[in-house]
């Protein structure tokens, strides 16, 4: 068999023998020299032992090169692996492999070389300049052109300058996505083909074009091409001007693109191939443009484990040795005033959970009352910090946001004067009106001292107008000289009191307005920029916040929690440190959708609960023991949601507890111990409750179950696969047909357990008519009936209220827990009058904290909020906003077997075949960990964890369920060896 491959220059031949062995026959173009195929042939003999390029395979007659007609052929082995260009999923962990290839062939191609290398070679980066200034005036597109020009004029003044000194060598010149294998699962490079390009140039350019490429297809350009600078440096090493001078080099290959494939457009207007690039360069560049080639320069650096700024190291220095000699910024000298630490981060409870609340005059409120507890004037705070409060709650989707403050805050009083700290002159000045930025802000330029002296600078925002009264650029600010004061709202920029201040090693030609809050992702490069500014202001550690990174969080618990206490997203787990609403933030203010939480059921610290439950906190939290009117009203409201003959509630401290009650309320009513389970049900994490719950005993650690614990199949239909007409009178007699046996074995029945939509099981909605045939069968064997509802209960489902009234059934005992009182512990059983009766047989029931009296106000408040928000009805819009989108993903992916559910419970199965039904759970955590890089949080769950499940807060909007479905589709075509 033989196909054709797409190529520039040279007619590729796929060929494939009967034992399936793979070949490319190259023909190569007509106008190429033998001498350079020659230098080719050798450059693969030389790079063979590298096993990242193809073989050569040598005519009958032992030669390199054959002849077909007046053309020069030769075949090559074809490499494993697929096109980078057609990859789904790019990783940087992918790119840094790319990196760590190039970087392996360019050590390789150190000892090689050939004279039909050195030639003169349109696509050598080497000659950017000029071929950028022949075909620049064929680019159509103006913009595009007047953008090209920029780039080049940059690297003509900075780069061309630097090139003389460079590393020359043989480069393979054309690592582009076409010409790189992956093995996508792996994330790892398995080849590098075409050695059309070879020329001899500048050993760097071999990584620019890579990078170059690598950054037409990333979201983030800048972190791609960064990814594989990290690659390459691990296998061979660039030296510091080569860094330098790549931003700039990778950029000109784009440019050099678009101006080659102008005038090849020119020549052959109407081919494909030369336009494939084209679409994503027009997108790329202007990305680039933005970005300046000193921040591309220090962020690759950073990649390579070098500091980001060159200098930042020598200026932190400095200033360290001169810390004793500094002038108090505030005229009094932090080292020995009291300060008190004001940490504002996203976990910080001085941030109030209703962004509203966070107004200046509130924050200045909340600052000032911490300053008083600690008997301190001075607040200070903020460096390095990951705040909330600028995006907050309209955090834009799709882009990362600006969340890490850079510079340090101190809270004074209003009009406090300002002292230089050290000797500068005004660099800057101006007031940054618009609604939060920096209002009035200085900027002062200073220079270390001694040989090597270099410039750095210190900035001060949020000041009061007359700050800026008479500065005047250039103008010397002694040590000590009051310069500015502190300004207050709105003039400040409209923030709560205090001045930002801020040190900068390189301005990056910004001439006063520096970012002070910067991208998470670009930590490390930001804090070189942007030093700690207690260099230069001397407050004691003690008396600044203290964040605890997130790997020393993972280190405590490794060193603390049991190894089967897990934590979700395996290596790399999350630090939340705040819930609002349906989303969750974790340690970098990032966003998150909670589409898994079913616990935060009227969202995540809703202000009426936490206000009610924090003030009978503060007025009494006591037990069952006293006459509480808390717990009374509770369930009077909760009774009254329930059919009439489930009239008496018991609270609980969890759903466990609450499962533990319900087994010894049906043992009490019946004097019977024997109890049926449905199979892969969860009921609670105790000695007993893992005996009835097939998920845990028939699971990994499980012992199975004990005599008195009978299993019933799992009601699933899908699994089923319509093979019975009525799948509901069909399961409920398998049921039965455990009851028979038991009755057949002389054993009499204390009652049937089973949630009314399986959750651990799978998300599964049972049949029609099954659960009132299950109950009407338990019933008539004398067993009791009890739904365990932790799950699905207080209107999850959407359609009704309680699970089981889809079912037309009214159980004998209802279990509740989970949502019930948003996260406050608690759960509840509610029983019949008779049952009760049986249960109260002279033994005491008492659990101390069930029911305690701020349980039940957090249940009451929780049940009223979800009433009052109509919270069912949103979980039914949504639920079916969801389903409209879910459900066609069926049509769109073979992966996905089945979507199912109601209102906001509803579970996505994913199957690798859709006869077989064989479970992808591997495919299924593949999709949730690329969920949450995205931004939204769910789980997976079902007999062979296969099933995606969204649940979430009850709160969840139509645009989240927008983005839970847009994020699930990605993830789904990011699937490796999807085709
Ligand atoms: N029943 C069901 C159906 C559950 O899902 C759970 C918890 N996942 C429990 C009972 C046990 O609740 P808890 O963890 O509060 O003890």
């Amino acid at each position: 068999m033989a196909f054709d491959l797409p190529s520039e220059r040279d007619q590729n031949v796929l060929l494939e023998s009967e034992s399936g062995e793979r070949f490319v026959l190259k023909l190569a173009n007509p106008a190429e020299r033998r001498e350079v195929l020659e230098a080719e042939c050798a450059v693969m003999l030389h790079l063979e032992p590298s096993g990242l390029t193809p073989r050569l395979i040598r005519t009958v007659e032992g030669s390199a090169i054959g002849m077909h007609g007046r053309q020069f052929v030769r075949l090559i082995s074809v490499l494993p692996g697929t096109t980078l260009g057609t990859a789904r999923l790019h990783t940087n962990a992918l790119r840094q492999d790319l990196g760590r290839a190039v970087g392996r062939l360019g050590r390789a191609l150190t000892s090689f070389d050939h004279p039909a290398f050195h030639r003169d070679f349109h696509w050598d980066l080497a000659h950017a300049e000029r071929v950028i200034g022949t075909y620049l005036p064929l680019v159509a597109d103006t913009a595009l052109a007047q953008r090209i020009a920029a780039f080049a004029a940059y690297h003509r003044a900075h780069v061309v300058p630097m090139l003389p000194d460079f590393r020359r060598g043989v480069i393979h010149g054309d690592a582009n996505d076409y010409n790189v294998l992956i093995d996508e699962a792996r994330q790892s490079v398995t080849g590098i083909l075409d050695f059309g390009d070879m020329v001899y140039s500048h050993i760097v350019n071999d990584v620019a074009i890579a990078m170059a490429y690598v950054a037409l297809s990333a979201a983030d350009p800048l972190a791609a091409a960064a990814a594989v600078v990290a690659g390459h440096h691990e296998t061979h090493p660039l030296t510091e001007p080569e860094l330098e001078a790549l931003f700039s080099l990778m950029c000109m290959r784009l440019c050099m693109s678009a101006c080659v494939a102008a005038k090849q457009t020119a020549e052959r207007p109407g081919d494909d191939y030369l336009r494939i690039s084209q679409g994503p360069l027009a997108r790329t560049l202007p990305i680039l443009a933005a970005i300046h080639p000193r921040f591309a320069h220090y962020t690759f650096r950073d990649a390579c484990g070098l500091p980001p700024v060159p200098h930042a190291p020598r200026v932190m220095a400095w200033l360290a040795e001169q810390s004793a000699r500094f002038a108090p910024l505030i005229g009094r000298d932090l080292r020995t005033t009291p300060v008190a630490p004001i940490d504002l981060s996203a976990g910080s409870a001085l941030v109030s959970s209703e962004p509203s609340e966070n107004t200046p005059a509130e924050l200045d409120l909340r600052i000032q009352r911490r300053l008083a507890e600690r008997g301190a004037t001075v607040g200070a705070g903020g460096y390095d910090e990951a705040r909330l409060i600028y995006a907050w709650p309209n955090e834009p989707t799709g882009t990362e946001p600006r969340t890490i403050h850079i510079g340090l805050d101190l809270s004074l009083a209003p009009g406090s004067p300002l002292h230089a700290p050290l000797d500068g002159v005004v660099h800057g000045f101006e007031n940054a009106a618009a609604h939060h930025d920096y209002g009035p802000v200085i900027v002062l330029r200073h220079r270390t001292e001694g040989p090597d002296s270099v410039e750095f600078y210190s900035l001060y925002g949020h000041l009061a107008c007359d700050s800026l009264e008479g500065l005047r650029v250039g103008q010397p600010i002694a040590k000590g000289a009051v310069f500015a004061r502190v300004g207050s709202a709105p003039s400040n920029g409209d923030w709560w009191t205090h001045v930002h201040v801020q040190l900068v090693t390189d301005l990056l030609d910004v001439p006063c307005n520096v970012d002070g809050v910067v991208r998470a992702s670009q930590r490390r490069v930001w804090k070189s920029l942007c030093p700690d500014p207690n260099l230069i202001l001397g407050i004691r550690m003690e008396e600044l916040p203290h964040h605890v990174p997130k790997s020393a969080i993972a280190a405590a618990r490794h060193a603390h929690a049991g190894g089967n206490v897990r934590v979700s997203y395996g290596a790399n787990p999350l630090n939340i440190v705040r819930g609002y609403k349906q989303y969750l933030y974790d340690d970098a203010a990032h966003r998150f959708i909670d589409a898994y939480n079913n616990v935060a059921h009227v969202g995540h610290c809703h202000p009426r609960v936490v206000r009610a439950v924090g003030d009978q906190l503060a007025v009494l939290n006591t037990n069952t023991r006293y006459l509480q009117e808390q717990l009374t009203e509770y369930a009077e409201q909760l009774t009254a949601l329930l059919p009439a003959s489930l009239s008496v509630c018991y609270f609980t401290a969890s759903g466990s507890e609450a499962n533990e009650l319900a087994l010894r309320l049906a043992r009490a009513r019946t004097g019977a111990r024997d109890v049926i389970v449905m199979d892969s049900a969860y009921h609670g994490h105790t000695t007993t409750l893992i005996d009835i719950s097939p998920y845990k005993h028939a699971g990994p650690g499980g012992e199975g179950a004990p005599d008195w614990v009978h299993r019933s199949p799992l009601p699933d239909v899908y699994r089923a696969r319509g093979a019975h007409a009525d799948p509901g009178s069909w399961f409920a007699s398998r049921v039965g047909e455990v009851i028979a046996d038991l009755a057949a074995k002389g054993r009499s029945l204390s009652g049937y357990i089973a949630e009314t939509c399986p959750s651990v099981g799978g998300q599964i909605m049972l049949p029609k008519g099954f659960l009132a045939d299950v109950y009407a069968r338990v019933r008539a064997a004398g067993g009791i009936c009890i739904a365990d509802e932790v799950q699905t209960g207080f209107g999850r489902l959407g359609t009704h209220f309680w699970a089981f009234e889809a079912h037309d059934v009214t159980p004998d005992i209802v279990v509740l827990g989970k949502p019930i009182a948003n996260g406050y512990p608690m759960g509840a059983v509610i029983t019949t009058r008779a049952i009760a009766e049986s249960f109260d047989n002279g033994m005491e029931f008492f659990s101390t904290f069930g029911g305690s009296t701020a349980a039940c106000v957090a249940g009451r408040m929780t049940l009223q909020v979800t009433l009052d928000e109509e919270l069912q009805r949103n979980a039914l819009l949504v639920g079916e906003r969801l389903l409209s989108g879910l459900k066609p993903l069926m049509g769109e992916f073979e992966i996905v077997g089945d979507v199912r559910g109601s209102g906001l419970f509803l579970g996505v199965e994913l199957v690798r075949d859709r006869h077989t039904l064989e479970p992808a759970p591997d495919e299924a955590t593949f999709v949730v960990d690329r969920m949450r890089q995205r931004g939204v949080l769910a789980g997976t769950d079902g007999p062979y964890h296969n099933v995606i499940k969204i649940r979430g807060p009850m709160p969840l909007s139509p645009a989240d369920a927008d983005q839970v479905v847009d994020t699930l589709a990605r993830a789904l075509r990011e699937l490796p060896g999807r085709r």
